[in-house]
């Protein structure tokens, strides 16, 4: 063993020298471990070396996970002291080569020692037996005889991966990752052919691929694994722990069926792997016993768990073990698959298109950049997502796809940022008694917050570029009173304003709220929705087109062919993330006025009550300025929130019976079942039948729900709102903020299924009233997450703490739904990477000094892709 442990002695020493950062080897210590116990046990000739190698192994393995210098320093200096340990009892074993010296290959022709007799070959990685041929896989063409040397399968690594492994470290001693591909052209157009263009895929397969969605080679590349087998954290089944999340490979000894005494199937495995045998088990599946012979390799993976004291996986991930790609590629792909598309089939396919078409992917990122930050190549990315060669290459894969979605991200928001400070604005002279005698009108004075926001728009409203900001403030925080400011501002120039609300029943509130605070200031308000009558429809748009209509508010009529402004300089978005990107650019466009014959783009400023916490909305929405009201007006009452289990829903009934009782309205909300509108229409349909007629016989009940009309939904809101219904029951749909301030009480059933941030804008529905108001939250499943979670409600009532918690949670995704609209989706990217963010963004920036419109040929590429990526956004909407 005294080659393997001079090699072993040259990277210890090479990792000493280079202060323990786990880069002596391409690939970290972990790779070269793996390459180093296959070697070292080979060349063992005793018990001794074998456990030494074991031993050896196991601290490699580990050894990237160890944090900190010292831990590190440890570890190598144990295995060091252990193969001096091993000289001193073998004295007459050559002397070892020192590190610095040049590798002793040449000259001693290595007697290599007798080979270990196959049962010593180490338990860690079990000798593939002979190669069996996969039973019956008659779609794919079987290769040429000869292609399969079956000589190399029997050893655990092949000897050029070896070499390559030697090689690496003489020559490569630092960080130099990238892999090799093929040098080709890009072939854009080829991309986009279908995937009846790869070989081995007919219009079966190809169907079969649509309906994961790709429908190009290009998108069949970007349809990235869900997750990866590591074979090199495979475990021997000797060394499972109860409750472990493991991978094991074995060789099925026995499988049988079981009937339960409600005559259903249980398949039992006995797997055993050399070290020891495991029990797996699956249910209700009992064609699996002919797929499982005894004999056949298999990998399990799955959660460890016990049964009558024995260690066993119930219904674990299987797949026949494939020697090849368990041989080449340690860590294996798994991809989403559809019925009639196998795992092997799946990555027999991937493998083809990855090897020929990734290196043909355009790179659109310029080289400079992609030198700086040390990314990847596309074509390198892509194909190391797919098949990395280690736990690295993939770490330094994924960086690049991040950096990628973050950089698309950054451009096009820069863009249109870029496109909106090109355009001439309107600036406003600002009129500040208009300002005080508004103030003084108030019934109740500013928060800080407020006159800090007011302060920044009216700073926004004097310049010449129009003014983009975004104005976020939990439900109650008082945004209407800032706009209002502005609106005055507008108005006392001698401009108008529109403000644009998403359903009528909003606009309708919108416009009672501004016209308290307005009309006393002798500004004139409008309301301009889809049921306005034709006759006060037309004396509307005759006040907004001679002007004597200042200030205009309303629904999507706003932004009609046939409404003319003549002079809109401010346009107010309320509830941001109901409208895409583009709706905001249409009522931006229709800053029609003309002083001089010139087209202006009003002030925009968009309303959101939805906390969103600091990083998302850098990310999302890099295109706004941001203000955030961040102080609630005093004397907010606090809703009092609690959180009961299923069983104790009666409670909560009799409560709200009470309530009604007492003279106040109670909503009860159900869950959001995203993928289907139609079964949560039907739930809530059901839900509101029981509670009609078995619970509250004696009340009256409404119901909204996302798949009503929009005017029934009107109808549904305004019965509440006007106190006709005592209690609405709803799904998401609510969420929209309509004031009914006599609403005291909110119930909200599945609460465990709601993220945070949504829970709290359902919560902010009541307390809008004089009276004490209240949150019943009720958990379908009591686990702890849910109990964190619910208890992290019950102690606050500050959005934006619990939208950051959400996020913590849930992550991005999660965090906005699937249906947030205006926002390309966003595959792999952590929004959260806030490094990537800010070296995206500098970039972004950078890049935007320089060749502002991407016109540089070099830039071709880049621009396509902003283009594309941001197509899909206003597909959404
Ligand atoms: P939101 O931010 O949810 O739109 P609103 O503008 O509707 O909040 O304000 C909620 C309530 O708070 C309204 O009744 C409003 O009159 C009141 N309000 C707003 N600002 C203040 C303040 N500074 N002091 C006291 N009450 C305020
Ligand atoms: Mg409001």
């Amino acid at each position: 063993m005294d080659r393997a442990l001079t090699r072993l002695e040259r990277v210890l020493e090479l990792e000493r020298q280079q202060g323990y950062q786990n880069k002596a080897v391409v690939g970290g210590i972990r790779q070269f471990a793996v390459y180093w116990v296959t070697q070292a046990t080979e060349e063992a000739t005793d018990e001794a070396d074998l456990a030494l190698a074991e031993q050896v192994s196991e601290v490699l393995m580990e050894y990237g996970r160890l944090s900190g210098v010292e831990a590190r320093a440890q570890a190598i200096g144990s295995l060091l002291a252990g193969i001096e340990r091993r000289r001193a009892r073998r004295p007459q074993a050559p002397p070892a080569a020192r590190p610095a010296s040049p590798p002793a290959k040449p000259s001693a022709p290595q007697t290599k020692p007798t080979p270990p007799p196959a049962k010593q070959t180490p338990a860690r990685q079990p000798a593939p037996p002979a190669r069996q041929e996969a039973p019956a896989r008659p779609a794919s063409p079987p290769p040429p005889p000869p292609a399969k040397a079956p000589a190399p399968v029997m050893e655990a690594a092949p000897p050029d991966m070896v070499e390559a492994a030697e090689e690496e470290i003489v020559e490569l001693p630092d960080l130099a990752l990238e892999p090799d591909l093929p040098a080709v052209e890009p072939d854009p157009r080829g991309l986009t052919q279908p995937l009846t263009a790869l070989k081995g895929v007919g219009q079966k397969i190809a169907e079969k691929l649509h309906r994961l969605g790709p429908t190009t080679i290009a998108e069949l590349l970007y349809l990235f694994p869900r997750r990866y087998d590591d074979y090199i954290l495979m475990k021997p089944i000797s060394k499972l722990q109860y409750g472990e999340q493991v991978t094991v490979i074995g060789t099925i000894w026995q499988t049988r069926t079981r009937r339960t005494r409600t005559n259903q199937a249980v398949i039992e495995c006995i797997v055993n792997d050399g070290t020891g045998t495991v029990q797996a088990t699956w249910f209700n599946q009992p064609w699996l016993a002919e797929q499982l012979p005894a004999g056949m390799q298999i990998v399990l993976s799955g959660k460890v768990e016990a049964f009558l004291g024995r260690l066993v996986f119930n219904s674990p991930d299987w797949e026949p073990l494939e020697l090849e790609p368990l041989r080449t590629r340690r860590i294996v792909p798994i991809y989403p698959l559809t019925e009639g598309l196998t795992a092997s089939k799946m990555r027999e396919v991937m493998q083809r298109a990855v090897r020929d078409w990734s290196p043909r992917v355009p790179d659109p990122l310029p080289t400079a950049i992609r030198q700086r930050q040390r990314l990847y190549t596309l074509p390198q990315a892509i194909s190391q997502t797919h098949f990395p060669d280690s736990q690295q290459t993939l770490h330094h894969a994924r960086r690049r796809l991040v950096f990628d979605e973050l950089f698309l991200l950054q451009l096009g928001m820069q863009g249109f940022r870029r496109h909106w400070q090109t355009q001439p604005g309107y600036p406003l002279t600002i009129d500040e008694s208009a300002l005080a005698a508004f103030q003084a009108s108030l019934p109740f004075s500013l928060t800080g917050a407020q006159l800090r926001v007011i302060g920044e728009i009216a700073a926004d409203l004097q310049r010449e570029t129009p003014m983009n900001r975004l104005l976020q403030g939990d439900v109650g925080s008082g945004k209407t009173a800032v706009a209002a400011a502005a609106m005055l501002l507008a108005a006392k120039s001698g401009a108008q304003t529109a403000l644009m609300a998403p359903t009528e029943i909003l606009a309708e509130q919108h416009y009672q709220g501004l016209r308290r605070l307005l009309e006393p200031l002798e500004i004139s308000v409008c309301l301009l929705t889809g049921s306005t009558p034709a006759a006060e429809k037309a004396r509307i748009y005759e006040g907004l087109a001679d002007g004597s209509i200042q200030v205009a508010i309303g629904t999507h009529a706003l932004i009609q062919e046939g409404v003319r402004f003549r002079s809109l300089v401010l346009s107010v978005i309320d509830e941001q993330h109901r409208f895409g990107v583009d709706q905001r650019q249409a009522l931006r466009d229709k800053g029609v006025t003309s002083a001089s014959g010139e087209v202006i783009t009003p002030h925009v400023l968009v309303m959101s009550a939805t906390p969103i916490p600091r990083t998302l909305a850098l990310s999302l929405y890099g295109d706004l300025d941001l203000s955030v009201l961040d102080e609630m007006p005093p004397g907010r009452q606090e809703i009092k929130t609690r959180w009961l289990q299923s069983s104790q829903r009666e409670r909560a009934y009799s409560f709200v019976r009470r309530q009604v009782a007492a003279g106040r309205q109670a909503y009860i909300i159900y869950p959001l079942v995203e993928e289907s509108d139609k079964i949560e229409a039907k739930a809530a349909v059901e839900e509101y039948a029981r509670l009609q007629q078995e619970v509250f016989p004696e009340l009256r009940v409404g119901l909204i729900h996302g798949r009503l009309k929009a005017d029934e939904k009107e109808a549904a809101m305004r019965a509440f709102y006007q106190g006709e219904t005592h209690i609405l029951v709803a799904t998401s749909v609510i969420e929209v903020g309509v004031d009914v301030p006599n609403s005291t009480v909110m119930v909200i059933e599945g609460a465990n299924r709601f993220g945070l941030a949504q829970l709290h804008q359902f919560r902010g529905r009541v307390g809008r009233g004089q009276h004490q108001s209240y949150c019943i939250l009720i958990a379908d499943n009591e686990t702890a997450v849910a109990e964190e979670r619910l208890s992290a409600l019950e102690q606050t009532n500050d959005g934006f703490v619990l939208a950051e918690k959400d996020l913590e949670i849930r992550g991005p995704g999660e965090f906005f739904g699937r249906r947030q609209s205006g926002i390309p989706e966003i595959h792999m990217a952590s929004l959260l990477d806030m490094e990537m963010l800010t070296l995206a963004r500098a970039e972004a920036e950078a890049l935007f000094q320089e060749d502002p419109e991407l016109e540089k040929p070099e830039h071709h590429w880049l621009a396509q892709r902003v283009k594309n990526f941001w197509a899909q956004a206003s597909d959404v909407s």
